[in-house]
């Protein structure tokens, strides 16, 4: 019973920064803090949206998670168990319980394989099943994820965009994995399509009890798939709550900015229009203290110099601001 309440997934100030190398001797003159020490949690069958605009280090903070990117420090236990200093062999089993859904399905599928190798290509890579069987599987994943199994022949350029995301996602299927991150996986596809695909991973879930890490820039997506949300600022996570408060009642001014730009269905409830000045800044050299503070409307002096702690203020609601 302890198992079945253990999150699939816990992640503890994991890290990630990139070098900057220089000149001849290619010496390392300063760092890209992409990700700088972010903590979380998802629970079995329950999303977690992490969201923020580009260039806030979510897709780095998703693939570090899968260690498809090496973290700098920090921890990542997957069912318990620390990952991050995992030789390659011992990863194996655990890369068959993490999967990733890419943005792009035109370029994450290889355009000289057709679907069914594709879907294929990790339960081969496991040694999961005969080439029968294999085929079977791909041919019930196919049919799983609304594609027909006379498709299973035909190469990427002959799907449309969801479908490409259907293969991408019956891929992510085919070991039966525990955690899916999906990195901006409908930002690509028409809002009608972005809606079927996203009732097609809520379906799986249910199905499967999967687990998901939704990173979108866009609040508005992650809104119905989403039970937690993390909102990410230049590396660190500035807001974290469930679903219903972060979009009833926003406590940090970044979320207030990019909640202000989710159109809101009802008339009668009108949002105030926060619109972000400027582009994040650098991450090689983020704005000392608060590091929002060069677009937040409420700074003070103190924001400058001091960076706000993410800290409780309602059970289950933490936010970074002095504000607060
Ligand atoms: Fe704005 Fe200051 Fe709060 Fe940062 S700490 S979000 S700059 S008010």
């Amino acid at each position: 019973m302890a198992e079945a309440n253990m999150p699939v997934v816990e992640v503890k100030d994991l890290k990630k920064h990139f070098p900057v190398r220089k000149g001849l001797l290619r010496r390392t003159v300063g760092h890209v803090f992409a990700v700088d020490g972010i903590s979380f949690t998802i629970g079995v069958g329950e999303t977690l949206g992490l969201v923020g605009e580009s260039g806030c280090g979510k897709t780095t903070a998703g693939r570090a998670v899968l260690r498809l990117i090496e973290p700098t420090s920090g921890s990542v236990k997957v069912g318990g168990t620390e990952i991050t200093g995992l030789s390659k062999a011992e990863m194996r089993p655990y890369r068959a319980q993490m999967q990733i859904i890419f943005q792009d399905p035109f370029s994450s599928l290889n355009p000289r394989m057709t679907a069914g190798e594709i879907v294929g290509e990790p339960l081969l890579v496991h040694g999961v099943a005969s080439r029968r069987e294999r085929e079977a599987q791909v041919a019930a994943l196919f049919e799983r994820v609304g594609l027909r199994p006379a498709q299973m022949t035909n190469y990427p350029h002959q799907f449309s965009g969801g479908q490409r995301q259907r293969i991408g996602i019956a891929r992510a299927l085919a070991l039966g994995p525990r955690l899916i991150v999906g990195d901006e996986p409908v930002s690509a596809l028409d809002v009608s399509i972005q809606a079927q695909v996203i009732n097609l991973l809520q379906d799986l879930q249910r199905e499967r009890r999967l687990s998901y890490l939704f990173i979108s820039h866009n609040l508005a997506v992650v809104e119905h798939i989403s039970h937690h949300i993390a909102v990410m600022y230049l590396g660190r996570i500035v807001e974290y709550a469930d679903t219903r408060s972060i979009f009833t009642r926003p406590q940090h001014p970044y979320t207030e900015a990019l909640l202000s730009a989710v159109p809101v269905p009802d008339p009668a409830i009108r949002r105030q229009k926060r619109i972000l000045q400027g582009d994040v800044p650098s991450p090689v050299r983020p704005p000392p203290g608060c590091h929002f503070h060069t677009r937040c409307p409420y700074a003070v002096a103190r924001c400058k110099v001091e960076a706000p702690p993410l800290r409780e203020i309602a059970p289950g609601h933490q936010v970074s601001c002095h504000l607060r």
